[in-house]
């Protein structure tokens, strides 16, 4: 992370929702939109390591399949203990990068034939 953007991300940490911070804070955490063309050649370099259950995948790169931004949010514990559900959704567009359902983590990049769907 840039040092200049450093404050910025603390306030947002702070309030951890996206829509408490400013249009300017906002552009200083996500930087600029990646553009087509460069979002489909990542996307086209990802290698997805696959490993036996229970654990889950590695990818050679963690981004929002539909922006191209690194940035995600995680909604913590949604099930109460001992389940287990989470989900990582894009700070920029809201789409769900990843998910874990009693499971290992589930990464949208890895069901490039499900349009990056995870449901
Ligand atoms: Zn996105």
């Amino acid at each position: 992370m840039k040092r200049s953007s450093w404050r910025h991300y603390k306030h947002f940490c702070k309030h951890e929702s996206i829509n408490w911070v400013s249009r300017k804070t906002k552009k200083y955490i996500i930087g600029k939109k990646m553009n087509t063309r460069k979002l489909k050649e990542r996307l086209a370099a990802v290698v997805v390591e696959k490993r036996p259950h229970p654990e889950g995948s590695i990818l050679s790169d963690y981004f929002c399949p539909k922006c191209g931004c690194d940035e995600t949010r995680s909604t913590g514990n949604m099930a109460g203990y001992p389940e287990l559900w989470v989900q990582n959704r894009c700070m920029r567009c809201g789409f769900l990068v990843a998910e874990a359902d009693n499971s290992p983590t589930y990464y949208a990049l890895e069901y490039p034939e499900y349009n990056y769907e995870l449901h």
